[in-house]
């Protein structure tokens, strides 16, 4: 249990309802948490740290994402499994995006008391567990730690109002010494690559916007649900970071037009990509059919959370057009930053070029 140390009877009372009740939670999760991971994981749950052991010659790598209800996530849209599943995805896409390989995941999670009620079976934490724990099988990652504290109730007219519920992942990874693929390796001359297809994240939640009723009963890891379900792509990344081929990376988790963007800065660079070859989900283009958007390729570069993976490599290398059974695109170079010259140029099929402005997501962009 974590303690503000001054004022200890207060304390207890933000903590999930008494201590027993805090102590059942961490043992049912430390229950199902499972312990594969081939080996990286000494020490799990159940002491005051984890003990994590990285193969010889590699290097840890750590990223933690924050996911805070009515922010990341609301609870009538998104099923309890879609949370969980969606809280250990972004973090796993970080560790793609490095090339590395993940050893542990550490939960935080702050929670109101009527999640952790189990009604009719399960409770809302159940649920989370599950999305995130099949996620994690699947990664061979292995849930390694994490705190939990219950988050108050807030007073409202007429009866008491939820309080937020809140989820942090830390993720650490290893990756061999030197060979992480970082933001800042893209050079002129580089093609520029992207993993699956774009805009389908933006697109189900557009439609989950409307009809969320329709993805209420959306809880398990399938195909068809990029928003809900996304795949990140630690698999291709560790294959081609492997190999020695990319000079940079980074997860599409803001939209490309804001992602690319970051590629540009840390590397001193700049870009053209051409909008024909940009792949776009196929729930992007029924969107555009069904005219809830003005242009698929929008969504497609400025949706975001695709969490597909963008990197850059050298133009003579060859790269798979299909790596783990994903396909991959290239979508345009790198080029060398020219005075005024926009960062990121998109030509369109007639030749003609744009500057492409970020339009991904930004917290506190409005202020
Ligand atoms: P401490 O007082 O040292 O913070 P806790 O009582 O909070 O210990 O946690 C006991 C053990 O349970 C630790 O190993 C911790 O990492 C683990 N743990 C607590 N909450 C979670 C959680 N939400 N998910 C995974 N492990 C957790
Ligand atoms: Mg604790």
């Amino acid at each position: 249990m974590a303690k503000t140390s001054s004022n200890n009877q207060r304390n207890v009372k933000q903590h999930i309802s008494h201590e027993s009740g805090e102590r059942a939670l961490i043992a049912a999760i430390r229950s199902r948490a499972g312990r594969s991971g081939g080996g990286g994981l000494r020490l799990g749950i159940g002491d005051d740290c984890a003990i994590l052991r990285p193969p010889a010659g590699h290097e840890i790598v750590v990223t933690t994402d924050l996911s805070l209800e009515q922010v990341h996530f609301r609870r009538d849209w998104h099923p309890p499994e879609s949370v969980g599943h969606r809280c250990l995805a972004r973090g796993l896409s970080d560790l793609a995006a490095m090339g590395s390989k993940p050893l542990g995941a550490f939960l935080s999670i702050a929670l109101p008391p009527e999640l952790t009620i189990r009604e009719k079976g399960k409770s809302w934490l159940d649920r989370f567990l599950d999305g995130l724990l099949a996620l994690a099988d699947q990664a061979g990652v292995p849930l390694a730690g994490g705190d939990t504290a219950q988050s108050p109730s807030l007073a409202a007219r007429g009866g008491m109002q939820s309080g937020l519920a809140a989820a942090d992942i830390v993720l650490v990874g290893s990756v061999k010494q030197g060979r992480a693929l970082l933001r800042s390796g893209a050079r002129a001359g580089d093609k520029i690559y992207v993993t699956g297809n774009l805009g389908g994240a933006a697109a189900e939640l557009l439609a989950i916007g409307r009809h969320p009723e329709k993805f209420a009963g959306a809880h398990k890891m399938q195909a068809g649900h990029p928003h809900l379900f996304p795949a990140p792509r630690i698999l291709i990344a560790s294959r081609l970071a492997s190999a020695r081929r990319i000079h940079s990376a980074i997860d599409v988790s803001d939209g490309l037009s804001t992602d690319l963007a970051h590629i540009c800065e840390e590397s001193g660079v700049a870009a053209e990509i051409d909008a024909e070859a940009i792949p776009i989900h196929p729930l992007a283009l029924q969107a555009e059919l069904d005219g809830w958007v003005a242009s698929a390729l929008g969504l497609a570069l400025h949706g975001g959370e695709d969490y597909e993976l963008l990197f850059t490599a050298a133009k003579g290398v060859q790269i798979p057009r299909r790596v783990a059974s994903v396909e991959v695109h290239a979508i345009g170079q790198i080029v060398a930053r020219r005075g005024r010259r926009p960062s990121i140029v998109l030509r369109q099929r007639d030749g003609k070029t744009t500057a492409l402005e970020s339009g991904g997501w930004e917290h506190f962009s409005a202020q």
